[in-house]
């Protein structure tokens, strides 16, 4: 909740209609144990000065001055910012500079951080701290400094790289890149009144409504101590979120004295939550089925739930539980996908699986691969080993010999229930005409896909398949195009589809549902329910998905889903039929 000195004010869209409103933001409190000094640029004050050296421990700091975000031929004005800090007490101070990110990676580099009580990050253009920064062990040292309880201070472009997702520059249109997160779920800027940046501000937050925006103006900080955020200095601080349910933005603008609270694990992200939904395909088994049979499907899933859990509890990435997870369903020949996947028109099985980390959006995919035992796992190399994101057919396979993963002869995906389905299939569409052949579809189910949200708030979304039965030689469906059934970004949800993969791919099923909570505020669950009840037909399949908060859906058109679900509440749930 804002105090009194928060003047609030709620905008239709770019600041065009804006009526005064006060307005109350509860946002949850958590714990922290560092703090973070963000100055918005200009002229320090005594004030900002004197509350950052106390923080630091006064004459006991141990201060490292990075000054990396100026250009080189100012570099050595940065001398005089580390005297700015003795002369203040802090004795014990020392500079730490690079351009280069591999150095920015050693070990014996990143060392005077491990001993630091506290950094301070000086002005100039934050897309060159980026450039050195990001990514390396010292964004992870700086991390561990404030897990520790020690104090980050920067101004200006040392304000700016503070947020992960970072403007760069540009103003009304900002470009925005990524920043080293140490204030999470903000977006940071900075000379905010000064240079007018209210447009490109208002911009950024509403392309990422989860995060708050922070505009800080010159002369001004935020200190950000046990969740809570103090405005120090001699102008103010603009508060710029959108409400869960859409627009209008709200906005708040906070004084010298004003303080304000951020949102739920912004300043002390640790522990998070997690959690992990995985599907086994669209459909269900027959009302006839023998409990037997069920109970196969049900172990099945819990098998795979079970291994994914058991990573991502502990701690594990996001990426490795989704492998791990369709890995164990690849490998039961129950499910359509690696063994027991269905046969093509050629009698043959051709796999395609994808994988996507929603941390980078980096992501991974094979098609129409014939002998590769595990394609999630080949899925993953291509992401992690090559600059492509897909590879097909005889190209797949060659890397797949390169990479030395399992192999195996075609026939080993083959089983004598798929091969009967075949057989029924064929007979079926043997005198339709082309033309209906796709969409007078029996459900082939057994297509398995997994979305995870682990304890680090990065998301990952895996899909693997044998496709449709008796499908055209050649033909690839949406599971290995992202996009289409595979889609994860952090800043929204992570989405694994099943189903007729023509329609998935037609209307980009999982990037549509991550574009309508990033472009309208949905909630996960409307978006989902929109695209699957709304743009698709009746009985194209179905979705699991997650959002960047741990909320959990399944939405489905088909009779059924196999599907199951955990998290970090304690939640261990399996269905198949239409139970709710
Ligand atoms: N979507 C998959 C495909 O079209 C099949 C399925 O999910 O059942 O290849």
């Amino acid at each position: 909740m804002f105090n009194r000195r928060a003047t609030c004010v709620s905008e239709v869209l770019f600041g065009v209609m804006a009526a005064l409103l006060v307005t109350d933001v509860s946002l949850a409190a958590g714990a922290r144990q560092g703090a973070l000094v963000v100055v918005g640029g200009g002229q320090l004050t005594d004030e900002i000065v004197d509350r950052f050296a106390e923080l630091a421990g006064g004459r006991d700091a141990r201060l490292v001055v990075i000054p990396t975000a100026s250009s080189d031929s100012r570099i050595p004005d940065a001398v005089a910012v580390a005297e700015l800090w003795r002369e203040r007490g802090i004795d014990n101070t020392i500079l730490l500079h690079t351009r280069d990110p591999e150095q920015a990676d050693a070990d014996a580099f990143v060392a005077p951080l491990r001993d630091a009580t506290a950094v301070w990050i000086g002005g100039g253009q934050q897309s060159r701290l980026a450039a050195a920064y990001v990514g390396t062990k010292i964004q992870s040292e700086l991390q561990a400094l404030l897990k520790r309880g020690g104090v980050i201070g920067g101004t200006s472009a040392g304000a700016a790289i503070q947020s992960g997702v970072m403007i760069e520059s540009g103003n009304p249109v900002p470009k925005i890149t990524r920043g080293l997160d140490l204030l999470p779920n903000t977006i940071i800027d900075q000379h905010f009144l000064q240079r007018s940046r209210m447009n490109r501000l208002f911009h950024a937050v509403s392309q990422h409504p989860h995060r708050m925006g922070i505009g800080i103006d010159e002369s001004t900080a935020v200190i950000v101590t046990d969740n809570r955020a103090k405005v120090v200095g001699a102008s103010y601080v603009t508060v710029v979120t959108v409400p869960e349910s859409g627009r209008p933005l709200e906005i708040c603008n906070v004084g010298n004295g004003g303080e304000f609270e951020l949102a739920d694990g912004t300043a002390h992200p640790q522990p998070r939550k997690w959690a992990i939904v995985v599907h086994g395909g669209a459909g269900t088994v027959s009302k006839d089925a023998s409990a037997e049979t069920v109970q196969a499907w049900r172990d099945g899933l819990r098998a795979a739930l079970e291994k994914g859990k058991s990573i991502v509890a502990a701690g594990g990435t996001s990426l490795d539980a989704v492998e791990a997870t369709i890995r164990i369903l690849e490998d039961n020949s129950l499910f359509n996908a690696g063994k027991g996947a269905v046969f093509n028109s050629a009698g043959e099985h051709e796999l395609d699986s994808s994988i996507m980390d929603g941390r980078t959006l980096d992501g991974g995919a094979v098609a129409g691969v014939i002998t590769v035992k595990n394609p999630i796992g080949l899925a993953r190399r291509v992401m992690d080993k090559t600059r492509h994101v897909l590879l097909a057919g005889p190209g797949a396979e060659q890397f797949a010999t390169e990479q030395n993963v399992d192999r195996v002869e075609n026939a080993y995906f083959s089983t004598e229930r798929r091969r009967e389905s075949w057989n029924r299939v064929r007979e079926r569409e043997a005198n339709k005409p082309v033309s209906r052949i796709s969409t007078a579809r029996p459900w082939q189910y057994g297509t398995v896909g997994c979305v995870v949200l682990d304890s680090h708030g990065n998301l990952a979304a895996g899909t693997s398949t044998g496709g449709l039965t008796n499908k055209k030689f050649g033909r690839v469906g949406d599971s290995p195009i992202l996009g289409a059934g595979t889609y994860a970004d952090n800043e929204t949800c992570a989405v694994s589809a099943t189903g007729t993969g023509e329609q998935f791919i037609r209307h980009t099923v999982a990037a549509q549902i991550s574009q309508l909570m990033r472009h309208r505020s949905w909630t996960l669950k409307q978006s989902a329910e929109y695209v699957l009840h709304e743009r698709l037909n009746k009985g194209d399949g179905g979705v699991i998905a997650v959002d960047l908060h741990g909320n959990i859906v399944w939405v489905y058109t088909s009779p059924g889903m196999f599907r199951a679900a955990a998290d970090s509440s304690g939640r261990f749930d399996i269905r198949i039929r239409d139970e709710k």
